[in-house]
């Protein structure tokens, strides 16, 4: 059965459940999969005929044998997986993988709505209540809140930088009210995830019962593996181990996690492309094996990935040998060679952003937004570094829904981005939501005196 370890290796190895409601490991760690489950070669030739519940389930079964009974896990995928997977013909064998359908409207729906459905359950098995702690960059916490609404035994708090989100990802998470609550942060995502990160170490909270809807709990980077396998399924010969090259726009790294565990659970990936933007930290550490976080972040239009210190890169360097603790000190450097052989880094500036969404509308006709048009132009990079890889099977992912980047779009484009019906009818709503400093001090005894 899988177990998941700590990369700070200093936690006992926990079962699924544990980890879910843990969030970050003890010893302030994130948890890892161990073993990794084999995609078998029977799966990757059925999967073409699978619809995405039925995929996802199969996906995430072996992590979740022990923990649900199959018929529950199929009956959250189908619950969960209720939108579209499209994948949008570019040039050539190149795609975009629109991530964007579900309820708010970015990839972050994935990987929520399982964790809302599984961590419900939870609660309910086991009869304790939960306070989740979302820091967010802009989608995280709307798809955490749309996913966690309702659920009875689970409170939501989220914490969002307040000049750095856009007025539609802000009202998308404070118009709900009910068991969601949200803090304006005079301050950067970074800092509101270290908040979140300093409040779960806290000894003094632990009766509050926090976990993390954010990339670092392990049940954000699961889900977030199924969508590589259906690209692949749909785009290539997945079964008979045609490879494919694959995009990932990337702030904190759970996205991509989410392909390196399929990855090496065996699907036939050639090369990753890691695409940021300004916050280059990551593309830098692959070239140089150095690693310098960014601080403060850097703002750029593709503001979700306005991250300097990427959690999940703890997780990456683990996979590859090595150990980087909670503070991004590398302990043990990691196999460089062997990541520079698997990914390619690559960042892209918000000039190159815009003339990407510009060019690619106007040559063909498929509309981006900021962080999808990172992908796609690290796409471009990485053909023009390697041109033998011109005509290997390609899937950029978008992230986010033009809509949701309006001003944006229609300033490069000439296009008004259709509204899709889960963002219409959010400017007249009320929106509640408190300010706070960046102050941890206050943040606690917010918490204390709230939540206790
Ligand atoms: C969160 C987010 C990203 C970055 O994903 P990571 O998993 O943090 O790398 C990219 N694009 C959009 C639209 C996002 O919301």
């Amino acid at each position: 059965m899988i177990r998941f370890y700590s990369t700070n290796g200093m936690a006992p190895e926990v079962g699924l459940a544990a980890a879910l409601l843990q969030g970050q490991a003890p010893d302030r760690g994130l948890y890892l999969p161990r073993p990794l489950p084999v995609l078998r070669s029977g799966l990757l030739r059925r999967a073409f005929d699978l619809a995405y519940p039925e995929l996802a389930a199969e996906v995430l079964w072996p992590y979740v044998e022990g923990t649900f009974a199959r018929e529950v896990l199929d009956e959250i995928c189908a619950d969960a997986y209720t939108y579209e997977v499209p994948l949008e013909r570019v040039s050539g064998r190149a795609h975009v993988m629109r991530l964007d359908q579900g309820p708010t409207a970015s990839f972050k729906d994935f990987a929520a709505r399982f964790m809302g459905r599984a961590l419900g359950r939870l609660v309910r098995e086991q009869g304790r209540e939960l306070l989740i702690l979302t820091a967010t960059s802009g989608d995280t916490g709307s798809a955490v809140a749309s996913a966690f609404l309702g659920v009875p035994g689970i409170r939501v708090l989220i914490l969002f930088p307040i000049r750095e989100v856009s007025d539609r990802q802000r009202k998308q998470m404070t118009t709900l009210g009910g068991n969601v609550a949200t803090l304006a942060l005079d301050g950067k995502f970074d800092h509101c995830q270290a908040l979140v990160k300093r409040a779960f170490a806290d000894p003094e909270l632990a009766d509050l019962n926090l976990s993390s809807a954010n990339s670092i709990n392990i049940g954000r980077l699961l889900p977030q593996s199924v969508y590589y396998l259906w690209a692949a399924s749909r785009l290539t010969d997945v079964g008979g181990g045609e490879r494919i090259v694959v995009s990932v726009p990337s702030g904190n790294f759970g996205n991509m996690m989410g392909g390196m565990l399929a990855w090496h659970a065996g699907l036939p990936i050639a090369r990753m492309v890691i695409a940021t933007n300004a916050n280059d930290e990551v593309p830098r550490f692959l070239s140089t094996g150095r690693y310098q976080m960014i601080e403060p972040s850097r703002e750029c239009i593709s503001n979700a990935m306005n991250v300097g210190h990427p959690s999940n890169l703890a997780r990456l360097v683990d996979l590859y040998g090595g150990w980087m603790d909670e503070t991004g000190a590398v302990r043990r450097a990691p196999d460089i060679g062997g990541l520079r052989r698997d990914l390619f880094g690559v960042s892209i500036d918000d000039e190159a952003t815009r003339a990407t969404i510009e060019r690619v509308w106007k040559v063909h006709r498929v509309l981006l937004e900021p962080h999808g048009a990172v992908g796609w132009a690290g796409l471009e990079r990485f053909w023009g570094r390697h041109p033998e890889h011109r005509d290997t099977p390609a899937v950029s992912l978008e992230t986010a829904h033009p809509a949701k980047f309006p001003e944006e779009v229609r300033a490069l484009t000439g296009v008004e981005p259709v509204v899709p019906p889960s963002l219409q009818g959010l400017d007249a709503r009320p929106e509640s939501y408190r300010p706070i400093a960046n102050s941890y001090e206050d943040f606690k005894s917010l918490l204390q005196k709230e939540y206790a």
